[in-house]
């Protein structure tokens, strides 16, 4: 190895290790469930963003085994070029469907669909106003562009007017405003209500990322746009196929003018194939299992509200979240990483989460509870965080 780079690399992990946050990934040895073997244990799942179950559910499975052998393993090529294959404009027009908007565009990703559609929109001379909490991939995507970029403090939406009205008075160009619709770490939500309104009064485009919204927030799953009762009144939709739908991609939804613009110009979309058939098979079929079986929307919520009562009732420091996704706020990253391991060890993984991904005096352990825990599933759960969080001093 280069001698500089090995010296590089040690100082790197050498640090890591100081903080005790040093982990590689735990290895799953079974599918994806609500109990899965993980690191040769059988362990309850609190970590998955599979809210609704269907990376196993049997019509999502039988779709992708349909696909594979009718369309073969791959697509061939780029989109442009030979790889749109009529499942990929099917996969489109279900998702559009679904979040009621004119259409929609594929990407790999949600993280590429995030870098893809920020950076292709946005040029010099606009400007980008993003919650400070947003996700990496959006961080990503105005890193990505020349356009100015301004931070509004958390959900803070006066922040949000006052960076607004300033850049109004400044600029003729385009103004983004972009928030997640729940956001990853803490649960909460963005209020598109307020967003909307300021954006109408700015002449800024309103963005939404409701990758873990979908399948959580509005009627069915629909997102936080239908939650809050905004209809098609709002821009840019973007969504990842990764979580509630249980199978891989990202996507935009909003008008066909949007969608072709982004055909034209995205890179990711441009540059880089898309999923082979199996996967958009198994996504048109979640689409599907979303549309129909609204019960398991149902149970993830059920499943929500008594685990998070029972996380609080236990004196957890759950911050402010009102969603599936539930933080147990530790304090610094090693505290939060020992805790994690101390779960596991009882039967419970629960990822710890540090710095870079919250702030390192907010270290903590991510809970997320999917449609298909069972109530022994949650109330072992519980026991198990009361042990822990009794035997290191955190409740
Ligand atoms: N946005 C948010 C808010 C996310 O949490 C994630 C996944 N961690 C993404 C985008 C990226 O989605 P994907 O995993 O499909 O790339």
């Amino acid at each position: 190895m280069n001698p500089r780079l090995e010296t590089y690399l040690e100082g790197e992990i050498r640090t890591l290790r100081s903080k005790g946050i040093f982990r590689m990934p735990r290895v799953l040895q079974s599918a994806a469930g609500a109990r899965v073997r993980m690191d040769g244990r059988d362990i309850i799942q609190l970590s998955s963003n599979n809210y609704l179950g269907l990376t196993t559910h049997p019509k999502v499975v039988a779709a992708a085994r349909r696909a594979i052998e009718e369309f073969g393993a791959g697509p061939g090529a780029v989109r442009t070029i030979a790889g749109t294959m009529s499942l990929h404009l099917e996969l489109e027009r279900r998702l559009a469907r679904f979040k009621s908007t004119e259409a929609s565009l594929v990407f790999q990703s949600g993280y590429t669909a995030n870098v893809g559609v920020v950076s292709t929109l946005m040029q010099e001379g606009d400007l980008i106003v993003s919650d400070e909490l947003n996700h990496a991939s959006i961080i990503d995507g105005c890193r990505l562009c020349k356009a100015d970029r301004a931070i509004y403090r958390h959900l803070d939406y006066d922040h949000l007017r006052d960076i607004l009205r300033a850049a109004r008075r400044k600029t003729t160009g385009k103004l983004l405003v972009v928030a997640d619709g729940v956001f990853s770490m803490d649960g909460d939500v963005s209020d598109l209500k307020a967003i909307r309104v300021l954006c109408g009064e700015f002449d800024a485009i309103p963005m939404v990322d409701d990758a873990h919204a979908t399948g959580v927030m509005g009627m069915n799953g629909r997102g936080t746009v239908d939650h809050f009762g905004l209809k098609n009144d709002w821009d840019i939709q973007i969504g990842t196929m990764s979580k509630a739908f249980g199978v891989m991609g990202g996507y935009v939804c909003g008008s066909r003018p949007l969608v072709e613009f982004y055909v034209h110009r995205a890179r990711p979309f441009l540059f880089s194939s898309s999923h082979p058939p199996a996967v958009i098979a198994a996504c048109i079929a979640a689409v599907d299992v979303m549309e129909t079986e609204t019960d398991l929307h149902t149970r993830l919520w059920d499943n929500t509200r008594f685990f998070k009562d029972g996380l609080r009732r236990l004196g957890f420091n759950t911050g402010s979240s009102v969603t599936p996704i539930t933080p147990v706020i530790i304090g610094s990253g090693a505290k939060a990483a020992r805790f994690s391991d101390e779960l596991f060890e009882r039967g419970v993984f629960a990822q710890g989460i540090f710095f870079p991904m919250v702030a390192e005096e907010k270290s903590r352990v991510r809970t997320i509870v999917m449609a298909t825990h069972t109530r022994a599933d949650l109330d072992e759960a519980l026991g198990v965080f009361s042990e822990v969080g009794r035997s290191l001093g955190v409740i």
